[in-house]
């Protein structure tokens, strides 16, 4: 989930929304406004009922904001680098690179979260007894004591994404050794859990609340496929981390001068051989950048062509680089899953392959057949 929005940094960590979240601050504020303020706080102005509707909406935000905070501050503690966080439909999210190194660590993440809504529940219970006077305000307050608890339960539920799933996955993570077993053993819960809500939904559509029981099953059906997708990243990274970055390289690797042009390239050099990445080199022998054929092909017959290829290379500095003994799994956790940018491979300073995500691909393929996943 990639924010649309970029909101800023918040103790060094970026927060942005996505769209969708507009849409939900809308429909808030227009039920606090229309709906449950009137009815709980009678005889107040209009003007007063939205004024105090925007206000709790932009809080409800702020305690989805503390909740997930309080994820990537624990998170960022524990060594795991956080990629930022962005608050959507549902909520929010924390974007993690990589994973924790323990159960505890797991454990004490996803803990945290949960943990921060009932702490800020309390706080406005506190808030809500001391502005009795003003009914309105003490309402408001009310209000985000009832959301923040609920929202602590809700996160609470043993079922991937949620908070709950991953403490349980912690906890069998710590009784069966690996994360990957646990993830497993949270993942048949979660599912159980998803089947239950899809069921009880189905159910309600037909007797008490036909929108309740949609949101229900929806939830339920949420939960399962997100469960799958969490069991299938935890068994792929799994299987990579077993894997030496020289195992999937493509290797030898051609380098070309990096001063012919590119139509020379097009004409001579890449007909001769089915590599899609080259690193260049100058006349010294000194690698400067890498180029890709798809770049290239797609200026050919153009101004461009007659261009060297130094000129269109991505400069070497950019391009990130391996050990042939590093396992697959920390490479993918440092450079992106994405693996978009190619990776050199280095032995001793030695250009010694080449890794793209075709050659990641191919691996898994193989393993897959070779029933090692
Ligand atoms: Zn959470």
């Amino acid at each position: 989930m990639a924010p649309t929005i970029r909101l800023g940094k918040i103790f060094g960590i970026e927060v942005g929304l996505n769209w969708s979240l507009v849409f939900i601050f809308g429909l808030i504020a227009w039920t606090l406004a229309v709906d449950l303020f009137p009815q709980q706080v009678p005889g107040q102005t209009g003007t007063a009922y939205w004024l105090a509707a925007l206000a709790g909406a932009a809080a409800f935000y702020a305690c989805l904001l503390a909740h997930e905070l309080a994820h990537a501050l624990v998170a960022r503690r524990s060594g795991v680098k956080v990629a930022g966080i962005t608050l959507w439909l549902f909520g929010g999210v924390s974007r993690l690179d990589g994973e924790p190194k323990s159960a505890r660590a797991e454990a004490l993440i996803a803990g945290v979260g949960p943990l921060t809504s009932f702490a800020v529940a309390v706080i406005a219970t506190g808030l809500w007894l001391v502005t009795a006077g003003s009914p309105l305000v003490s309402n408001l307050f009310g209000w985000l004591a009832f959301v923040n608890a609920a929202l602590g339960v809700f996160n609470l539920v043993p079922a991937f994404p949620l908070d709950g799933g991953r403490l349980l996955s912690a906890i069998f993570w710590w009784r069966q050794g690996t994360r990957q077993r646990g993830v497993h053993s949270a993942v048949r819960i979660g599912r159980v859990v998803a089947y239950l809500m899809i069921g009880i939904g189905v159910i309600e559509v037909f007797t008490v609340s036909p929108v309740d029981g949609i949101w229900i099953a929806f939830l339920g059906w949420f939960l399962l496929s997100a469960g799958s997708s969490e069991e299938a990243g935890t068994t792929m990274k799994a299987a990579l981390r077993a894997v030496p970055v020289s195992a999937a390289m493509t290797s030898p690797v051609i380098t070309i001068p990096d001063w012919v042009t590119v139509e020379q390239f097009l004409e001579s050099i890449a007909p001769a051989h089915h590599f899609t990445t080259y690193p260049v080199h100058d006349p010294s022998g000194k690698l400067t950048g890498v180029v890709r054929l798809g770049d290239l092909v797609k200026v050919a017959g153009g101004a461009q062509a007659e261009k060297r290829l130094n000129a269109l290379a991505r400069p070497i500095a950019e391009v990130p680089t391996a050990r042939p003994d590093e396992d697959l799994g920390s490479l993918i956790e440092r450079v992106g899953l994405g693996l978009e940018k190619r990776v050199l491979v280095f032995d001793d300073g030695q250009l010694v392959g080449i890794l793209s995500p075709i050659d990641v691909a191919r691996l898994l393929t193989m393993r897959q057949g070779a029933g090692r996943m």
